[in-house]
């Protein structure tokens, strides 16, 4: 097929989209210090304490839409919070059925559910093995590491709870991935954490979040931040640990970040390449030979992935979900017509036309993109500002796996691109 033929499903150009359905909105059963979402529920004025629940109205109408609106073989829905499970089996057996219902002839239709895992029990098991639900379970690592931050309302850790439900997950033999969010605590254990997933979680695919929360996210816009406070590349009071940092403290620093990555790295280069999924490392190797990042904080645009809440309000991303970045409400727009706005378009064209000019010089360009806009809360050392917070990490994760994902790539039989011309490197495994 040439570049320029349409990929076409059912005599039509096929149409994809992505959202991230929060069907009750930020409430959860637990209290995460770190939780970029808790907060949600001041910001987007729903009642104190209150769970907001997609109504059945609602649930009918975004299914309904959701599905309409794309002429694809395969059709994924994700659910996410808050805590999802909250709602019960009751609920998802209704969006089963909801899909089942308008689901098109010759059309699959999948469910992803992102989950603290706490609430799973041998139904909900049964339910998701049943219904083929692939099932993301927040785990930060071992207990210690784990329950640092990851606690209840009384502040105690939930890392038993959160094991009864991965065993749950291998009870009913369902297809899950673990997400685990990089912190200033896990991430100086790269090796504990690895091997913890690894050998005791058995996790098929590891995601890895590095939290990054800059001390006003609670109620600032990222983009919206006061030029004035923006710091330099290297200035101490942009690390997490300095008394007037501007970052919450839990975050990971820039180089905790890199030597993070970096070591894991070695260790599945070493032991469990073609075994274990890290996205970050077969997203490097998609990179490395010339094609589109599929991790969209490393790809070069945005907005492929829209957030809708539990009132049917819409919004750019999961990411910003914020008043100014709000596209509309389903009870009132097409998802098509939000996905496709000019609004939306220029977002997801900012994540490259914004990017400084150190990022454009940057060797790893092709392969970061200045990673999530989100991130980008520093000045260059030239005084643009919008360069990455994690930038001295991700540089030397990239620098450190050059030598290696070349090899593998040149192995596989495909040719390496880069945007630059250096020196041929020893190339050795060890
Ligand atoms: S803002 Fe970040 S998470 Fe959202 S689409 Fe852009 S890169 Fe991805
Ligand atoms: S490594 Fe740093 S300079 Fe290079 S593209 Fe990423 S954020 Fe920009």
């Amino acid at each position: 097929m040439s570049n320029n033929q349409i990929r076409q499903h059912n005599g039509k150009p096929q149409q994809r989209m992505n959202v991230m359905t929060k069907p009750i909105g930020p409430a959860c059963n637990i209290d995460c210090t770190y939780c970029y979402y808790l907060s949600k529920q001041q910001l987007l004025n729903y009642d104190k304490g209150c769970k907001p629940t997609m109504n059945p109205e609602m649930l009918d109408r975004y299914i309904r839409t959701y599905i309409e609106q794309q002429n694809f073989p395969e059709i994924v829905f994700h659910w996410q919070g808050g805590e999802p499970t909250l709602l019960g089996v009751k609920f998802f057996r209704e969006v089963v059925k909801l899909q089942k219902k308008y689901c098109p002839p010759g059309v699959i239709i999948e469910n992803d559910l992102q989950t603290n895992g706490i609430l799973l029990d041998d139904e909900w098991g049964k339910f998701l093995a049943k219904n083929n639900f692939l099932v993301g379970i927040s785990i930060d690592g071992p207990e210690m590491i784990h329950n640092t931050y990851r606690t209840n309302r009384a502040g105690r850790g939930t890392f038993k709870q959160t094991m009864k439900g991965v065993d749950i997950l291998h009870k009913y033999n369902i297809n899950f991935a673990t997400l685990t969010c990089v912190n200033n605590v896990s991430g100086a254990e790269p090796l504990a954490v690895y091997r913890f997933l690894r050998d005791v979680i058995r996790s098929p695919q590891m995601q890895f979040i590095p939290i990054v929360e800059a001390k006003s996210f609670r109620d600032t816009a990222p983009q919206r931040w006061d030029d004035a406070e923006m710091l330099f590349q290297g200035m101490p009071e942009a690390e997490p640990d300095h008394p007037d940092s501007i970052m919450e403290a839990w975050c990971v620093s820039a180089g905790q970040w890199g030597d993070f990555l970096c070591t894991i790295f070695d260790e599945w280069l070493n032991e469990d390449i073609g075994k274990v999924n890290v996205p970050y490392f077969e997203a490097a190797i998609e990179a490395w030979m010339g094609r589109v990042n599929p991790l969209c904080t490393l790809g070069p645009m945005c907005g492929k992935g829209l957030a809708i809440e539990a009132n049917g309000d819409v919004f750019a991303c999961d990411h910003y979900v914020y008043p100014d970045f709000k596209l509309g409400n389903i009870n009132e727009s097409d998802l098509q017509d939000m996905q496709f706005s000019e609004k939306q378009q220029a977002f997801g064209y900012a994540k490259e036309s914004t990017l400084p000019d150190q990022c454009r010089q940057c060797d790893y360009q092709f392969a970061c993109f200045g990673e999530c806009p989100k991130n980008r809360l520093l000045k260059t050392h030239t005084g643009q500002k919008g360069l990455n917070y994690l930038c001295a990490g991700w540089n030397k994760f990239f620098r450190h796996i050059d030598p290696y994902i070349t090899l593998v790539v040149n192995t596989m039989g495909h040719k390496v691109y880069k945007k630059i011309n250096r020196q041929a490197m020893q190339l050795k495994l060890k």
